[in-house]
């Protein structure tokens, strides 16, 4: 994709990768200067206000297949893959039934639009102090599954916020 220009910015590069593999490449290959594109809510509005100096290489992994799905793992895991949206959540049977708050908290997010296009992994990755979804996800123990061209480590949603108050 050409670069595209915003008013305060603009990316050099745009990839569209079709696997993991390749997005995960993508990020070690040009690491701070690179950012994952998911249902780019925040994103295009940080790079807007300027707020995301040195980031010129946006990975949008929205063409790899797979990443929109609400899979039952075992009796007591649900796995969301990162590119489910909030309404995706709202929408899904087996979440109102076995994860009730984070259903319940995705209706809060914004208005229809944002809930369509809005992920519940960006929303983690912004983390804004008027952030929904951390709050029952917390409550339901989730875990978060982080990868890099290092490999794959799964960190408790508690333990991946170093910030966190009391911590
Ligand atoms: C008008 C408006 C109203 C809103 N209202 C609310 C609200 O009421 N409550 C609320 O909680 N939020 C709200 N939001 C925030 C927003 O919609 C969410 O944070 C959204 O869920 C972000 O998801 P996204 O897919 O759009 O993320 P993106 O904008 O694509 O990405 C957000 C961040 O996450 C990173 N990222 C995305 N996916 C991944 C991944 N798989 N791996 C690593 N990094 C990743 C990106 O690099 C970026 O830093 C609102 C936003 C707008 C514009």
């Amino acid at each position: 994709m050409e670069p595209g220009s915003t008013k305060n910015g603009m990316w050099k590069e745009y990839l569209s990768p079709v696997t993991l593999d390749e997005a995960v490449a993508a990020l070690n290959r040009f690491q701070s200067r690179a950012r994952i594109v998911a249902g780019a809510t925040d994103l295009m509005l940080e790079l807007e206000r300027g707020v995301r100096s040195g980031v010129d290489v946006l990975i949008d992994v929205t063409r790899v297949p797979g990443l929109d799905r609400i899979n039952r793992l075992g009796d007591e895991v649900i796995e969301l893959g990162p590119l489910v949206t909030h309404n995706a959540c709202v929408a899904s049977k087996l979440l109102l039934e076995q994860a009730w708050p984070l259903p319940r908290a995705c209706f809060e997010v914004g208005a229809a639009q944002i809930r369509n296009r809005g992920t519940i992994a960006g929303n983690l990755i912004t983390a804004s102090p008027a952030n929904d979804t951390i709050t029952a996800l917390m409550v339901l123990e989730a875990e978060v599954r982080l990868l890099s061209a290092r490999g794959e480590r799964v960190v408790k949603l508690a333990d991946f916020y170093r910030a966190c108050a009391g911590r």
